[in-house]
């Protein structure tokens, strides 16, 4: 075959899905506890709703979106992040009148065109979620622990918050011209912090290649306003008080526009290759500045494939409830619609009253012995073979594959 799944996409199967599947289970149940509930929103949006959101100065909008037009001209971008798009719905149902202090999770795909590598693809899962209306320290800090909470029980071990606060515009302002002054002194910046140098300083700090050159940068503790400094100590009380561990982490600075006072990030140091599984922080500007009513809010997003390399695997076989695999098997060919029928009925009214059953068979015109290395393929527990002999006695044999020992029984018992 001449095709592949695109460079950076996987197709999700086997172990991968009972991967996926539990994390997503775990979330639901966490988020229900929290009061959060679920939107789904469309995989793409208008190009504009993300440049205008994330800013223009992003990894995300300079290099890493994937924009299309369709038959009518219109520029649309299938969605990078989940933010932007529950703010524009939360938005479009008037939610900022109706139901300001709406507390919402996602589970989705997510679009960038990265150097696909581990933990990093093309398409990938985020689950989220935001929580609009608050700008009380104490939706902070619910957003922090219930991040952690959740990587906790999907298996996570020895995970780190790195918490910061990047101001107001008012602090943000007098930081920005300091970082612009600062960064002029530097020497050999690359390309990339060159060119946001004036568009957006902030970004600098978060430089893969130039990091290690900003030891004596400005820090935006400095320069945070009253309100700001105090915002984060009650935040951190907060925490304090619910067990929650964190550090302070100055050179926190998230990659997006939209961030106004906390951001953090939680890291693991179980994996090797990406270690940041869920990000986040406050967006107080971003519901006013596309359209609604002037809004706070604070959310987070933790990477599927990320979390699924850091958790060990026994946490997922744990996690599965065991459905005991049957085979129906024929010894005689004319017994298929007897045997058929007999699927459908332990399918829909389980085995002995046991509705954890996964039913396979029969299977038409194969031998007995090729049904049964069949079913000793896919890991069958338990084989009930319609014969001639038994079944005009109103019996069928049950095969028990794992100690090869076999019993009569009535139909009618089963
Ligand atoms: P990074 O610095 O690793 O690129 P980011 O700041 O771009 O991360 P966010 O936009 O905050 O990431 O997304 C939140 C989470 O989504 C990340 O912490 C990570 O777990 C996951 N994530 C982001 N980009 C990818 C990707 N390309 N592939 C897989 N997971 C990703
Ligand atoms: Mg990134």
């Amino acid at each position: 075959m001449n095709y592949k799944a695109p460079r950076g996409t996987h197709d999700i199967f086997g172990l991968n899905v009972i991967r996926m599947n539990f994390l997503e289970q775990k979330a639901k149940e966490v988020f229900m506890r929290y009061g959060f509930v679920e939107i789904r929103t469309p995989m793409f949006e208008e190009a504009a709703l993300f440049t205008r959101s994330l800013g223009q100065a992003t990894d995300i909008v300079e290099k890493q979106m994937y924009i299309f037009e369709d038959r009518k001209k219109r520029k649309l971008a299938l969605r990078p992040e989940g933010t932007a798009s529950l703010t524009r719905a939360f938005i479009e149902h008037r939610m900022d009148i109706s139901n300001p202090f709406g507390k919402f999770f996602y589970i989705g795909e997510m679009f960038r065109y990265e150097r696909p590598q581990a933990g990093r693809y093309r398409q990938f899962h985020q689950i989220g979620a935001e929580s609009f209306g608050n700008s009380a320290p104490a939706a902070d800090a619910e957003i922090i622990i219930l991040a952690q909470d959740l990587l906790v029980s999907m298996g996570v071990k020895e995970i780190k918050t790195h918490i910061n606060s990047l101001g107001c515009k008012k602090c943000r302002f007098f930081f920005r011209e300091a970082l612009v002054e600062y960064f002029n002194s530097v020497q050999g910046l690359c390309l990339d912090c060159i060119k946001r140098l004036d568009k957006n300083p902030l970004r600098l700090l978060d430089c893969k290649i130039d990091f290690y050159k900003f030891n004596k940068v400005p820090r935006i503790s400095s320069y945070l306003c009253n309100d700001c400094k105090d915002n984060f100590t009650l935040i951190q009380e907060l925490l304090k008080s619910a067990g929650c561990d964190y550090v302070v982490d100055e050179k926190l600075v998230r990659g997006l526009d939209y961030y106004t006072r906390t951001v953090f990030e939680i890291k693991t140091n179980t994996t090797d290759s990406q270690d940041t599984l869920a990000a986040g922080g406050r967006y107080d500007n971003l519901v006013e500045e596309i359209g609604g009513q002037s809004t706070p809010a604070v959310g987070f997003a933790l990477g599927s494939e990320r979390v699924m390399l850091a958790v060990q695997d026994n946490v997922f076989f744990d996690s599965l409830k065991q459905y005991e695999k049957i085979f129906v098997a024929i010894a005689d060919q004319e017994l298929f619609n007897e045997a058929f029928s007999f699927a459908i009925r332990i399918i829909r009214k389980g085995l002995k009253g046991n509705k954890n059953i996964s039913v396979f068979g029969p299977i038409n015109n194969k031998s007995l012995t090729n049904q049964l290395k069949f079913a000793d393929k896919i890991q069958v527990y338990k084989t009930i073979i319609f014969a001639k002999t038994e079944f005009k006695n109103g019996k069928v044999l049950i095969k028990n594959m794992k100690n090869n020992t076999q019993i009569e029984t009535l139909l009618i018992d089963l």
